[in-house]
């Protein structure tokens, strides 16, 4: 920006008054994106959403778009509710900010802690804000080795995590996640954070069940135990079901293995519910469906739909109790801790989710019709396979077919087939997110049987596209 633009004409623009190409301009030349490759974004110009309503947006050229990705898995109660803006709008009027540090609190803060205590498994009386699921999982890092400390075993200090695993974008939340690009930058992981394999069935199961890879899988906790020492071990960390890596639905087996472990070696078990928690898989908390009981959990996104950012961890009776009895000052906290307006957008949006039962319609309704479409996805030719759980779902793309999972022949890497998907999807009208060449969706809660047809719709015509694309390229017979 020049110094001689007018200050007064940086407002945001509006409907009448768009300027695509002036937004894409102001937004090269000043605003470093995340995840982005900026030269690359400069070349082709960022694409500018300016509504929501639904389950759709709709860009400055005028577009509708079907969001397939409810923003990044964080508008569950989809986009437009006007109740959600009138909750923060009245908070704000009221009181817009103070802190929860000397010995304060707010009304919001309160009542949402009780909600969320409420709404959660049983052991869960308590909670810790913060304003992000990066901060949450940073919390826990902190929190698992401050309980350890006060529990007389101040040498328990290592987290055990998984490759693959996503849990933030903060040194200790891209420590625990298994993401090599990123461990790649920064000089991460940070020290006392491990990583095990994951429960990828159609990457490591080949010659076996399902069940018995998802105890084999859970066996590398144990391996990874008893090679540092059980004596060593903090907590061990794991979404229920694996997000940005790809949506990676374990086997049923595991993760009441992965307990069994946690309970015979006395280790903190965590859940990152970023993802999972609030309705996304059919049930309130991820754990609750995959048949856990977490010491601790971490979530954000779907707790206020995105509407305003607000993470947290709700802390079990173990942890609890010994924080609260023994703990003294736990020297850690945010200054957006307990926001009083992201809270009372948390409480809006949770009453939405429980009064439109949109928990019981991905479980009952949405879920198993969404299963149904993307099984009939995979007659495609350009699909391998499919996996959904509740409401989030993918699928591959492969060169060739086979009879199972572990038969089909991917393509090169290098070819980057899923971003070719990924531009046909958003150049028709469906936002889906590639992950190497798998496809996924986690929309909205809110959103109907009527509009997933019409989103299988689009990914079935895209789907058409790219393996045109695919084929004039000569990557496929
Ligand atoms: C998105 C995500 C996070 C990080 O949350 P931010 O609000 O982006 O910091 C952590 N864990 C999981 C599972 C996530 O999907």
């Amino acid at each position: 920006m020049t110094t001689n633009t007018p200050i007064a004409s940086l407002r945001i623009a509006t409907p009448e008054t768009y300027d695509t190409e002036a937004l894409q301009r102001l937004d090269s030349a000043h605003y470093l994106h995340p995840f982005t490759d900026h030269a690359a974004l400069r070349e082709r110009g960022a694409r500018v959403i300016v509504r929501g309503e639904g389950v759709y947006l709709w860009d400055s050229e005028g577009n509708k778009i079907i969001d397939g990705m409810a923003g990044l898995w964080c508008v569950n109660a989809g986009y437009g509710r006007a109740s959600i803006a009138d909750a923060v709008h009245a908070q704000l009027l009221q009181l817009p900010f103070y802190n929860s540090f000397f010995n304060t609190t707010n009304v919001p803060a309160v009542t949402l802690a009780a909600l969320l205590a409420r709404l959660a498994p049983s052991q869960f009386q308590h909670v810790f804000f913060t304003s992000s699921g990066s901060e949450a999982n940073d919390t826990i890092v902190r929190m698992v080795r401050r309980y350890w400390q006060l529990a007389g075993k101040p040498e328990r200090e290592l987290i055990i995590s998984r490759r693959n695993a996503y849990h933030g974008s903060t040194m200790a939340g891209a420590s625990l996640g298994g993401m090599a690009g990123m461990h790649a930058q920064g000089g991460l992981p940070i020290p006392g954070i491990v990583h095990i394999g994951q429960p990828n069935y159609a990457e490591g199961g080949r010659g076996m069940s399902e069940a018995e890879f998802g105890l084999l899988a859970a066996g590398w906790l144990e391996e990874k135990i008893l090679e540092a020492g059980p004596d060593k071990v903090a907590a061990f960390i794991g979404e229920p079901v694996q997000g940005a890596g790809g949506v990676v639905i374990p086997p049923a087996t595991y993760w009441p293995e992965i307990q069994r472990i946690c309970d015979k070696y006395d280790i903190l078990l965590v859940s990152d519910e970023v993802i999972c928690g609030f309705g996304r898989l059919g049930t309130w908390f991820g754990c609750e469906l995959m048949g856990f009981q977490p010491d601790l959990i971490a979530f954000a996104k779907g707790v206020t739909s995105g509407y305003v950012p607000l993470g947290g961890v709700l802390v079990g009776g173990r942890v609890a109790h010994t924080l609260i009895e023994q703990g003294g000052d736990f020297n850690h906290g945010f200054t957006y801790s307990g926001h009083p307006a992201a809270c009372a957008a948390a409480l809006e949006n949770l009453r939405i989710i429980d009064t439109e039962r949109l928990v019981e319609r991905v479980a009952l309704e949405t879920g198993p019709h969404l299963k149904a479409c993307f099984a009939a996805l995979v007659s495609h030719p350009l699909v391998g396979h499919a996996e959904t759980c509740g409401l989030t779902a993918g699928l591959n793309l492969v060169r060739r077919k086979g009879a199972s999972a572990h038969d089909c022949e991917a393509f090169p890497a290098t070819h980057a087939v899923g971003m070719l998907c990924r531009k046909h999807m958003f150049d028709n009208g469906v936002i889906m997110r590639a992950v190497g060449d798998r496809m996924i969706v986690a929309p909205p809660l809110s959103i109907t049987k009527v509009e997933i047809d019409e989103m299988v719709e689009r990914i079935g015509y895209c789907l058409d596209l790219t393996l045109e694309e695919v084929v004039r390229r000569g990557w496929m017979d």
